[in-house]
């Protein structure tokens, strides 16, 4: 492909989604950004990712809401003419015991983290296999392949983004399309500043145990992932050399899962 590839980035209004939308950007591809804010406060962004050449739209599409997902993909294809490229990466956390667990936060997880995948990749597919073109990531994580006590709802969805990657991985692997799972460890971004809180009311203790008794301690690198890091690995996933990694779950996770 010659013409100028164009992606969807779902929850890229801010945190790991932000800095996957802005280094495809920063390569020449033109970026739909997605998020539960007003435009108006995601301006400032769009307008940056536009400094490098490319063209920016933002959608508040709502992830949980299937027709709103339909709509983005077609507002993107009538914007850049096709959707080349998608990252189901708008994820929600919530941390509770599970006898604890609010009905509408389990409800709300599942439809953001993983149904929202589904929907999206059903909209997506028929332009990628006309093309015999497509790249789709699905922001899973460490907890997409192991569990931690107190996040039934997002160990649930995470596990069951894995399997949504791996069978339509199989179902398009003739057709020029390759579908990855990237699994982080933790990331300093508002998804983790947020549930220091409720992780340190959970378990009883205070936030900075939180963050070195139980955020890296998972990590024997003891350091947090970038955003910059799991933007390199998206941007190598997008590229044609990618093009027999398909199907997989690649932890980016600081030796996490290596335990
Ligand atoms: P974040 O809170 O910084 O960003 C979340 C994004 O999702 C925002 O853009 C927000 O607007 C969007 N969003 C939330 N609800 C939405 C909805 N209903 N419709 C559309 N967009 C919605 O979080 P983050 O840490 O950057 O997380 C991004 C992804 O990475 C998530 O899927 C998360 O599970 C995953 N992840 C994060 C970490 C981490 O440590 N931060 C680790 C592993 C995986």
């Amino acid at each position: 492909m010659t013409e100028r590839r164009t992606a969807i980035v779902t929850g890229s209004s801010s945190g790991i989604g932000l800095g996957i939308a802005e280094a495809l950007a920063r390569t020449g591809m033109n970026v739909m950004l997605n998020g539960i804010e007003r435009p108006e406060e995601i301006e400032n962004h769009r307008a940056r990712l536009e400094s490098y050449g490319v063209t920016a739209r933002y959608s508040p599409a709502d992830m949980t809401v299937p027709a709103e997902i339909h709509g983005l993909v077609e507002q993107a294809a009538d914007a850049f003419g096709a959707v080349d490229i998608v990252v189901n990466n708008a994820g929600i956390q919530h941390v509770a015991p599970i006898d604890e667990f609010p009905d509408d936060k389990w409800n709300a997880i599942i439809a953001i983290n993983l149904s929202a995948a589904f929907h999206m990749t059903k909209a997506v597919l028929p332009g990628m296999k006309s093309r015999g073109w497509g790249r789709i990531i699905n922001m899973a994580s460490a907890h997409g392949l192991v569990a931690s006590p107190y996040k039934a709802a997002y160990v649930a969805a995470k596990h069951g983004v894995v399997g949504l990657t791996k069978s339509v991985a199989l179902e398009v692997a003739e057709l020029g399309i390759t579908v990855n799972a990237i699994c982080p460890g933790y990331v300093q971004t508002p998804l983790v500043q947020d549930q220091i809180a409720d992780t340190a009311k959970a378990r009883g203790i205070s936030e900075d145990a939180v963050v070195r008794d139980v955020l890296l301690a998972a990590q024997p690198t003891k350091s947090f992932v970038t955003t910059d890091q799991l933007a390199g690995l998206a941007l190598f996933l997008c590229s044609d050399v990618a093009a027999s990694i398909t199907g997989t779950a690649l932890p980016v996770d600081g030796g996490w899962v290596a335990q």
